[in-house]
């Protein structure tokens, strides 16, 4: 497995594709809405990662239709925006989305309530979150691989949700997905040894009931095999000689 190391010149790119795509996150969330279809997500996530001079690493990604990944309740991940896919108060919608700058790509996802939400799917959303932060505690050069996989499983084992299994974190550069792939559930394993300048995008899928998910007839949108809510959280981060760098979340 060939991880690559990113020179202080390819982090800089890095660095910039990141900040742009975190804008795009932080105008899409500002635009969620109930009443708006999965479809105008898109279109405004599309318009506005050209604005920033970027290029949606998503579209036709292995065929995929869209820029932008919009995932409502039960949906895990790779949801196909569509124009009767209305949001609606109560729900909650994962939207996953990437960006080319200058040949480096950026990848990140947050999921958000759509108004009031249940406590119990609130809790899925902040816990799913904070899953991530308990796992890049240990994104430290000289650690393991799994040491990151271990720790959100820690945290989240203890609330009973259900681990996605079939879909990983993995690492990014000037390829969307790059060696390794970064499981989010509990490995017997070590895994290879973390160096600084490695770029990972770290992303746990949790659902409330059931890990199994199960694929929709577009042979895209996973979602959970018992038709409970899921969550997602994903931010493209740095390995360095102390701290990780969280790429896509300067705040
Ligand atoms: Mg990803």
């Amino acid at each position: 497995m060939a991880v690559s190391i990113k020179s202080p010149r390819e982090i800089a790119l890095m660095r910039e594709s990141c900040k742009r795509l975190e804008y795009v996150h932080d105008k899409l969330g500002e635009a969620l809405k109930p009443g708006m279809s999965t479809l105008e997500v898109d279109r405004l996530g599309e318009k506005l990662i050209r604005e920033m001079d970027g290029i949606p690493n998503f579209l036709h990604y292995n065929g995929f239709p869209a820029s932008i990944c919009v995932s409502v309740n039960e949906e895990v991940v790779h949801g196909i925006p569509k124009k009767d896919r209305i949001l609606k108060e109560g729900d909650i919608v994962s939207l996953d989305a990437g960006l080319i700058y200058k040949g480096y790509h950026s990848d990140a996802a947050r999921t958000y309530m759509i108004g009031k939400v249940k406590p119990e799917v609130k809790d899925l959303v902040e816990r799913t979150k904070q899953s991530f932060f308990e796992g890049i505690k240990m994104a430290r050069e000289g650690n393991h691989l799994y040491d990151i996989s271990n720790a959100i499983a820690d945290y989240i084992e203890g609330f009973g949700y259900g681990i996605v299994e079939d879909l990983v974190g993995h690492g990014i550069g000037t390829k969307l997905h790059e060696d390794p792939q970064i499981p989010n559930f509990r490995q017997k394993k070590k895994g290879l040894m973390l160096k600084a300048g490695m770029t990972l995008a770290i992303e746990p899928m949790i659902n409330l009931g059931t890990w199994e998910v199960e694929w929709l007839e577009d042979d895209w949108t996973v979602v959970t095999a018992d038709g409970l809510p899921s969550a997602h959280y994903e931010n493209t981060i740095l390995i360095t000689e102390d701290e990780p760098e969280i790429l896509t979340l300067s705040r």
